[in-house]
């Protein structure tokens, strides 16, 4: 076979393609920052949205009363209650549930989809009882995360640019959808007003700023991801005659569509060109939960066609995109056996192919080559919305505690991630600067986060 080549060099390149450098961190933070600036000066200035929140009040733990929040996200859509006791009692009580939209839901008509939501609204309202109460004549009031691209256009009104994740409803794109679910919910004689619309990303900033004055930036790492933060008011142009008593708001970067600088490799290139949205979204490609797995599978792929990584044989899972989930690669990095026994038995009964350990040396190389890559990046995608906020502020980030929350499955359960995204953070700043930025985990901040922007924008404040 004339062109058959080692799966040495194969690897030697990826390793340098991804590469992350402090010179290339460096670059990827201050492009990250220039980026952000284009995109607050005019509409459409940058890959970066820098989407308008319209919250202008964040929570501050002197909340007080019964406040829902209603998550559309993905196939589930959750409702949840909490009962807000103020700076002494904080959260008195939470409840929960989900419901799962039946599929044929996702491709009906906008009034089926928000029929469901409302009843499902409605049975859980119902339930409300021991420690949850509210005043005489006061209508409950919610707090709306909606996980899709919205324009928006007040604090408690938004308009669907487009469907995402596999939805395919008609007749909401370019509504309000905030409208769409006040209409549902008179359909069915419900009580209920929807005070604030949010972002994922928005809602898990307040839930985490409930707690602690110090956040100032919330970021997503799941199977996509996203970035806000907190913004001065006179730092964004393309606001026109905007009031605010706080002086600031809540800037939601939709950084997943940044691409300025990224070290990119022929698998990522390979992968985008074969995406439903090629050209888009090359900062989420290269650093969330959703590609990692697909990334190794890709360079699995070629070593194994050109280096017979595993041996004679290409197993049909191989050639299948996105058989390698993220999950999986993180798994592989766990594996601290001596002759990588995990990684054998993965090999073997997910991926069907038997292996040397040389090659199962390989495999966790090619993993952890991607996930430090992607967490390095992450990093810096950080390190550059921090800039942006010292040198507006003048010290006053860098300066003082400040705190990131963190949310999602990639961060939560992919140790090595989190460390790579860590060092990058450490090289940066520097070691007395880091010490003054906290990255915090913070569990499903997002829900309550939702509720407590409610609160604040309640018309019974
Ligand atoms: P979503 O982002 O879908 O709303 P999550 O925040 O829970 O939900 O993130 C789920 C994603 O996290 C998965 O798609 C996967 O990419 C990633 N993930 C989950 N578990 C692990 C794990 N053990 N190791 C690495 N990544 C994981």
């Amino acid at each position: 076979q004339s062109n058959v080549i080692s799966v040495a060099p194969i690897l030697t390149k990826l390793k340098k393609d991804c590469a992350t450098p402090l010179p290339v961190l460096r670059h990827v933070a201050d492009a990250m920052a220039s980026d952000m600036r284009a995109g607050l000066a005019v509409e459409g200035g940058s890959d970066l949205k820098m989407i308008l929140s319209y919250v202008d009040s964040l929570p501050t733990g002197n909340e007080k009363g019964l406040f829902y929040a209603l998550d559309l996200g993905g196939t589930n859509f959750r409702v949840l209650r909490v009962q807000l006791g103020g700076k002494e009692e904080r959260v008195i009580a939470t409840e929960f549930e989900q419901v799962s939209i039946p599929p044929e839901l996702m491709f009906g008509t906008s009034e089926e989809l928000f029929d469901f939501i409302a009843s499902g609204l409605a049975k859980f309202a119902e339930k409300e009882g021991g420690k949850f109460n509210l005043p005489d004549k006061q209508t409950r009031e919610i707090g709306f995360t909606f996980s899709f691209p919205v324009q928006q256009t007040s604090v408690d009104s938004g308009i669907l640019i487009k469907w995402t994740k596999g939805f395919a409803v008609s007749g909401t794109a370019g509504k309000d959808v905030v409208a769409c679910l006040n209409e549902a919910m008179q359909r069915l004689g419900l009580d209920m007003r929807v005070s604030a619309l949010v972002n994922d990303t928005v809602g898990t900033l307040a839930g985490a700023r409930y707690w602690d004055d110090d956040v100032m930036v919330a970021v997503i790492l799941g199977t996509g991801t996203n970035a806000c933060y907190v913004e001065r008011i006179d730092a964004i142009p393309k606001l026109q005659c905007h009031n605010s008593t706080f002086g600031r708001t809540i800037i939601n970067t939709e950084w997943g569509a940044f691409s300025n600088g990224l070290p990119l490799t022929e698998f990522d290139r390979e992968m985008d060109a074969d995406s439903i949205n090629p050209g888009e979204q090359i900062f989420e490609k290269t650093i969330s939960g959703m590609y990692l797995g697909e990334i190794v599978r890709r360079v699995l792929l070629k070593m194994a066609q050109a280096g017979e990584l595993f041996g004679d044989s290409i197993s049909e899972k191989l050639l299948t995109p996105f058989m390698l989930r993220t999950p999986d690669v993180c798994a592989i990095q766990q594996d601290t056996s001596k002759d990588l026994e995990v990684v054998g038995s993965f090999l073997r009964d997910v991926v069907g192919v038997s292996s040397k350990l040389s090659a199962r040396q390989i495999v966790v190389e090619v993993c952890d080559t991607i996930a430090k890559r992607g967490g390095r990046l992450a990093g810096a995608g950080i390190v550059g919305i921090l800039e942006k906020m010292e040198m507006d502020s003048k010290g006053l980030i860098f300066g003082k505690r400040t705190v990131v929350a963190m949310d999602g499955g990639l961060y939560e359960h992919y140790p090595q991630y989190r460390t790579y995204l860590q060092e990058a953070v450490n090289e940066l700043l520097g070691p007395e600067i880091t010490k003054n930025i906290v990255i915090e985990h913070t569990k499903d901040g997002s829900g309550i986060g939702a509720a407590l922007l409610a609160a604040t924008n309640s018309k019974y404040g």
